[in-house]
């Protein structure tokens, strides 16, 4: 099973920096690129996200979640960021 609908694992094309961790990310450096977001996010980033996201699960079914989610905020930002930037664009 991998939940990789979203994102897809890659050797970047040009350099960038991880969008959870800020972490330079080379040219030809494997990273995971988010197509809904546009923007990339580290191997280690990727896999704590994913975690993450498993937990939320868990939290919903649950019931109500403890706390806000790391990976909610992160998911925000990139939101706002790509509103912004469609909006020059
Ligand atoms: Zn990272």
């Amino acid at each position: 099973m991998d939940a990789t609908s979203d994102a897809t694992r890659m050797r970047l094309r040009y350099a960038g920096a991880c969008r959870a961790c800020g972490a330079a990310l080379p040219h030809h450096s494997p990273a995971i690129f988010d197509e809904v977001a546009k923007e990339v996010v580290c191997l280690g980033c990727d896999a704590d996200l994913r975690r993450v996201a498993r937990a939320e699960a868990h939290s919903h079914s649950a019931g109500l979640g403890l706390a806000p989610a790391p990976g909610a905020a992160v998911g925000a930002e990139g939101d706002d960021a790509l509103v912004i930037m469609s909006a020059v664009g």
